[in-house]
């Protein structure tokens, strides 16, 4: 117990922080730091032994008890750190700005000595601030010294679903910190559930769109206009869809706006529904653009009374309402709300535990000429072909191709998991040059193709068929037939928000297939299980 460390590593001429002394009062006060260093995270601090022990949180407390947030313990901090605001300067200790986020006081819920709880590896306590209350628990982890937890007690003041605020939202780190938690909170919310049944409807507030149609304009009247700008009320069925922003650059390098991008949701409207029919959807919302943050959007608090949701139990007791985006209406919504893509899931709610299409990613390293793709394409159609599936190609958008094998929604997720894991390794062993299966990004050869068959777990998606991407040139992806892809002329960027409705008008839907005709898997299953197993000298010889 001391402040030595503390002391030690900061040079009191060049930081605006205190000194500081060992208090002789101890009244139980606590601080969080919002601290924007190198790598933005907070500062968890407690009053006790005349010092603030403090631990580094990287994401922050939450007040949602599901969320275990991990705690590095730091040195002591002075008590006169409970008030220090500032920007640290460069070259300094922990340089960087530091601002209150909450502060307040704590109670022990437990015993009276706070750091024998402390050296006991658990401290449960009660926090009075603005932001955090209730019980909360700091657990060391068995065997680690150096790691902790900080875990919300479920009692009233829990909030499932809660999402830390911060301070300042601006800068370069608060962008990273907040799109690696969306990263986390994706992962969590794809986790499979053992038996992942629809649990109970939990409310989604509904606001009415009633009252708004006196300035409201229909929709295909809207549409036609040359340039959409500004905020427009637009009619759709019996419903009234506020559009705002219209005028926004959505892709500032091609000069397309959001409502560019809206427009081209409403005339594909046709083609795209039928795939999002039924599926919840993960919104992934950009709305300042492709060039500015974007975050997942799983769970919808409040949405327009047009928009269907469904509550799904994501994990045990953790329920989230999804979208369900298969209406004109809550496709301009989305739209209007920056989610350029359009995620599907591979099962319909009525059967959410049995896919009735899977994947195949073909996602090519750097230097990966397209008409390389397009050969790996065709030889996963020709092992498919083989085993007796048909599948449909369509450009990602991105960089790659996705094909997708339909099916009867009779097999579980881990049954096509494992299915498509096989398929997979067989296309990799076919092209053993240009093909992996290999995961991790090191291990893979340069120019090689990832035959990515991991987005085939429940409550995974891959971009809807039409959907635009977030990319250069407003790309779309777009169906494909096995000609172009045989012939191999054609790229991603030939497939645009511009061009993609004229492509339509002449080719009609060449995805068709994949909502009509569902195949069964038993044959297949034998089959490539058989070449599967087949050892290496005889495949040589085949
Ligand atoms: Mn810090």
């Amino acid at each position: 117990m001391g402040l030595e460390t503390y002391q030690q590593k900061r040079d009191f001429t060049r930081t605006p922080e205190p000194k500081g002394k060992l208090s002789k009062t101890n009244r139980r006060r606590f601080v969080v730091q919002e601290h924007h260093a190198s790598k933005l995270h907070f500062d968890f601090r407690l009053e006790m032994g005349g010092v603030l022990k403090s631990w580094s949180v990287p994401k922050g407390p939450s007040l949602d008890p599901s969320d275990k947030r991990f705690a590095a313990p730091t040195e002591d901090h002075p008590v006169e750190y409970l008030k220090f605001e500032g920007h640290i300067p460069k070259g300094n200790y922990g340089a960087g700005r530091h601002m209150i986020w909450d502060a307040g006081t704590y109670e022990l819920l437990d015993g009276r000595d706070p750091l024998k709880q402390l050296e006991a590896g658990k401290l449960t306590f009660k926090l009075k601030g603005k932001k955090l209350r209730g019980g909360f628990n700091l657990v060391r982890m068995s065997g680690r010294e150096d790691q902790w937890l900080l875990i919300k007690s479920r009692d009233e003041y829990a909030e499932p679903g809660w999402r830390l605020q911060l301070r300042d939202e601006t800068d370069d780190k608060s962008r990273a910190w907040q799109e690696s938690l969306e990263q986390d909170r994706t992962k969590k919310a794809a986790a499979q559930t053992p038996e992942g049944k629809v649990a109970r409807k939990r409310g989604v507030r509904k606001t009415s769109t009633k009252g708004r149609t006196g300035k409201a304009v229909a929709v295909g009247h809207a549409f036609k206009a040359k340039e959409l700008s500004g905020n427009l009320d637009v009619k759709v069925g019996g419903h009234v869809v506020a559009l705002t922003n219209l005028d926004k650059l959505y892709w500032p390098e091609d000069g397309y706006t959001k409502g560019d991008l809206i427009r081209y949701y409403y005339d594909i409207a046709k083609y795209i529904l039928p795939y999002l029919k039924d599926r919840p959807l993960i919104m992934k919302r950009y709305p300042n653009g492709i060039k500015g943050p974007f975050f997942h959007q799983h769970d919808v608090n409040e949405a327009p009374v047009y928009v269907r949701t469904e509550t799904l139990e994501v994990e045990e007791g953790h329920t989230v309402d999804y979208i369900i985006g298969d209406n004109l209406p809550t496709l301009l919504y989305m739209a209007n709300l920056g989610a350029i893509e359009r995620h599907p899931w591979h099962s319909r709610v009525r059967n959410l535990d049995r896919p009735d299409w899977f994947v195949f990613d073909l996602d090519p390293g750097a230097g990966v000429k397209f008409t390389t793709i397009c050969e790996v394409a065709v030889s996963t159609r020709d092992l498919l072909a083989r085993v007796g599936l048909d599948c449909c190609a369509k450009t990602s958008g991105s960089r790659g191709i996705h094909i997708y094998v339909p099916v009867k929604p009779i097999y579980s997720y881990e049954q096509i998991a494992e299915f498509a894991e096989q398929v997979a390794t067989l296309v990799a062993r076919a092209n053993p040059q240009v093909a992996t299966v290999e995961r991790a990004l090191k291990r893979r050869r340069r120019g090689q193709i990832y035959v990515d068959h991991m987005q085939n777990a429940r409550g995974k998606s891959v971009v809807a068929p039409y959907s635009v991407r977030p990319r250069a040139g407003a790309t779309v992806s777009a169906p494909l037939e096995w000609r172009e892809v045989e012939r191999k002329r054609i790229t991603v960027q030939d497939f645009t928000i511009k061009n993609m409705l004229r492509r339509v008008g002449a080719k009609g839907d060449l995805f068709k297939p994949v909502l009509a005709d569902k195949q069964t898997l038993n044959k297949a299953m034998q089959a490539v299980a058989e070449l599967f197993a087949r050892p290496a000298s005889m495949r040589a010889r085949a």
